[in-house]
């Protein structure tokens, strides 16, 4: 189980990259991306990522 960034929606601005435990997120091109094999989906707790998202609808479930 894994999120995803929707690249079209991603306006880089780096707020999730840090937050996730697990280190699941950098930058590609001019996005971000989440790397698949290392989303825990935070564990069943609120997703991190979506919590510091500015953008609606960015990180949804892949
Ligand atoms: S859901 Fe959690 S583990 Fe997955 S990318 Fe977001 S912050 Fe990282
Ligand atoms: S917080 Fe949202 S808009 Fe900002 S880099 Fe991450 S996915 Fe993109």
């Amino acid at each position: 189980m894994s999120l995803k960034i929707i690249a079209a929606e991603c306006t880089a601005c780096g707020a999730c990259e840090f937050e996730c435990p697990n280190a699941a997120i950098s930058m590609k091109g001019d996005a971000y991306q989440i790397k698949a094999s290392s989303c825990t989906e935070c564990d069943g707790d609120p997703p991190k990522c979506i919590a510091v998202c500015p953008v609606d609808g960015c990180i949804v479930h892949g």
